[in-house]
């Protein structure tokens, strides 16, 4: 089997709302394929067909690398061009992916993305039992940014005992980019480690707070080229770009952001100015396993375990790296690919023994 291309993918038209639902399963070969369900609004059917396949691929990365027992898979949802959903389609188009979902049986397992939460995941839950991101009180695992917090900050560590030898971060300056749900939590579990930080968001109304944590504020357009030992990404993807790149002045680039480099060969780049990056997919795997937590009923202390284990995946990633002469990035996606290869492996040799 070609472990790069896709298992399967569905494109179905809601029965109540007439909204394409696509689901695209990338791999299930270390598990059932679990990956959000993004609402969004797009040109064309392929170009979402295109981002459910590119988004699912990326889920088997970040499953693989981060050591879980599950595959790669993500929802689409083709929101209408020309107008908001009113709250009682939207339901109906929950209830529409759940029976999508519902039909596959259990090999992907929908959860939420950009433009759903955890009330829509409630709803989705009313027409199958393969979701996962629910809210507390239906018996979710809830907002998952702490535990996103909580991983980024084993990563900023394993990054630090690597480049200074000691992941202790007292007077390690950071500057937070983006002081949302992942970067306040991270914020705050900084504050509390010692760091020296620095914040930034373009909600102004944010800088309050983050001097109520001791942090200096940053304006937005300064951010990414102020002096700190890591720079840590938590607001949209591309904060590292062409443009960018060049007025860098850290010496760690972690954060919690997906698509932190606007394009691949960034990594490059980064390597090339002795920049260390951590490959956002495992710094930012702490969201995927809380629903990975919830899936399986893991208890609190299972959970720290899992999440505390970013570090030394990145560590792993970091020897694979300096031991293949190859960036992080490249280190990151072979040591996700030997694992799918192995499990693949074995699989072949189970149905031969049957
Ligand atoms: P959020 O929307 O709560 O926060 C994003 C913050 O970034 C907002 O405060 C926004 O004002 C700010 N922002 C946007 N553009 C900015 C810019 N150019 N400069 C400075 N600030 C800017 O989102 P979140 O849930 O905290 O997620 C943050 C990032 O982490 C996203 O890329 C998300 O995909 C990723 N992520 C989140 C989780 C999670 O558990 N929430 C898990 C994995 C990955």
């Amino acid at each position: 089997m070609n472990l790069l291309m896709h298992e399967e993918v569905v494109v179905r038209r809601g029965e109540r709302t007439g909204i394409y639902v696509v689901v695209a399963i990338h791999s299930t070969a270390l598990g059932p394929a679990l990956g959000g369900a993004r609402l969004w609004r797009y040109g064309a059917l392929g170009d979402a067909i295109a981002d459910a396949l590119r988004l699912s691929e990326a889920m088997t990365y970040k499953a693989a690398a981060a050591g879980l027992d599950l595959g790669g898979g993500k929802a689409v949802l083709c929101a209408p061009p020309d107008r908001e959903l009113q709250a009682a389609e939207r339901r109906e188009l929950m209830l529409d992916l759940g029976d999508v979902v519902e039909s596959l049986e259990g090999r992907y397992v929908t959860a939420e993305d950009v433009g759903t939460g955890a009330d829509d995941m409630a709803m989705v839950g009313k027409r199958t039992s393969h979701v996962v991101g629910k809210p507390v009180e239906d018996g979710g695992s809830g907002d998952p940014s702490p535990v996103t917090a909580r991983g980024v900050e084993q990563a900023i560590r394993a990054c630090c005992e690597h480049r200074f030898g000691s992941g202790d971060l007292i007077g390690r300056t950071v500057t937070v980019v983006g002081l949302g749900h992942v970067g306040r939590a991270l914020a705050e579990r900084l504050a509390a480690a010692g760091a020296d930080l620095l914040v930034s968001d373009i909600d102004a109304s944010k800088r309050a707070s983050a001097e109520r944590l001791g942090a200096r504020w940053v304006d937005p357009t300064e951010a990414t080229a102020r002096e700190c030992d890591v720079l840590a990404p938590c607001a949209l993807g591309g904060t590292i770009n062409p443009e960018t790149i060049d007025g860098l002045r850290c010496v760690i680039v972690c954060g919690s952001a997906n698509n932190v480099l606007a394009s691949d060969d960034l990594a490059d780049g980064l390597s090339e100015r002795g920049i260390l990056y951590a490959p956002d997919f495992i710094a930012n795997a702490g969201g995927l396993i809380n629903v990975y937590g919830e899936l399986h009923d893991l208890g609190r202390d299972r959970l720290d375990e899992l999440v505390d284990g970013i570090g030394d995946a990145l560590r792993r990633v970091f020897d694979v790296a300096a031991a293949r002469s190859v960036t992080p990035l490249e280190a990151a996606r072979a040591v996700a690919l030997e694992r799918l290869e192995a499990a693949s492996e074995s699989g072949v040799a189970q149905a031969a023994a049957l």
